[in-house]
């Protein structure tokens, strides 16, 4: 498998693997050396190409692009079967009749992924409740532990928000990003004590 199909599996649930395995060549087969970027957006499947060389733009990747949005409308992401894009509370989602009725952990339970929606999940839960009422510095740092940690595992050290100009909001996107996207949260804010 093409480390890139292997690395975008990681951002979305197992229905819409078809979906990357069949448009990432396609991207690739225009310019071997972009990066693809894949995540679910408004319940579709988003491909973006990044680092776009050897002689090709945007625009040319614009018709794959737009194909595997309009097909990932019609597969569940959870299963594959056939679906269609519903909402589910605030959230869109593309699901078929029989995921659509479980719930959102169940689902995610049976999708067996640890990965990005639920980082996703949690990041908009504390913007939520940080919108709802001022949290407690202790409460904001334990619920943002879980982001910590993976930041941890990945390059080995616990990033502080006092190394960085930002607020506590765009602390915890950035920290998401870094960890769904696997680069260092310093690419994301801006270094220097506030
Ligand atoms: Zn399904």
């Amino acid at each position: 498998m093409h480390p890139q199909v292997k690395q975008a599996r990681k951002a979305v649930y197992k229905g819409w693997w078809p979906l990357l395995d069949k448009y990432i060549p396609m991207m690739l087969e225009l310019d071997p050396d972009c990066e693809i970027m894949c995540k679910e957006k408004f319940g579709l499947l988003r491909l973006r190409p990044y680092n776009i060389r050897n002689g090709r733009s945007w625009m040319d990747f614009n018709n794959i692009q737009e194909e595997a949005e309009k097909e990932s409308a019609t597969i569940c992401e959870v299963c594959g079967a056939p679906g269609r894009l519903r909402m589910d509370g605030c959230w869109r989602s593309t699901l078929c009749d029989h995921c659509a009725v479980m719930d959102r952990t169940e689902r995610i339970r049976m999708a067996d992924s640890d990965s990005v929606q639920e980082l996703e999940t949690l990041v908009s839960d504390i913007l939520c409740l940080r919108k709802g009422y001022p949290m407690k510095k202790q409460e904001f740092n334990s619920r943002i532990q879980p982001l910590c940690r993976k930041h941890k595992e990945m390059f080995g050290y616990i990033p502080d928000i006092h190394n960085y100009v930002c607020t506590p909001e765009e602390f915890v996107v950035a920290l998401a990003r870094s960890v769904i996207e696997q680069r260092e949260i310093g690419v994301f804010l801006k270094e220097g004590s506030k």
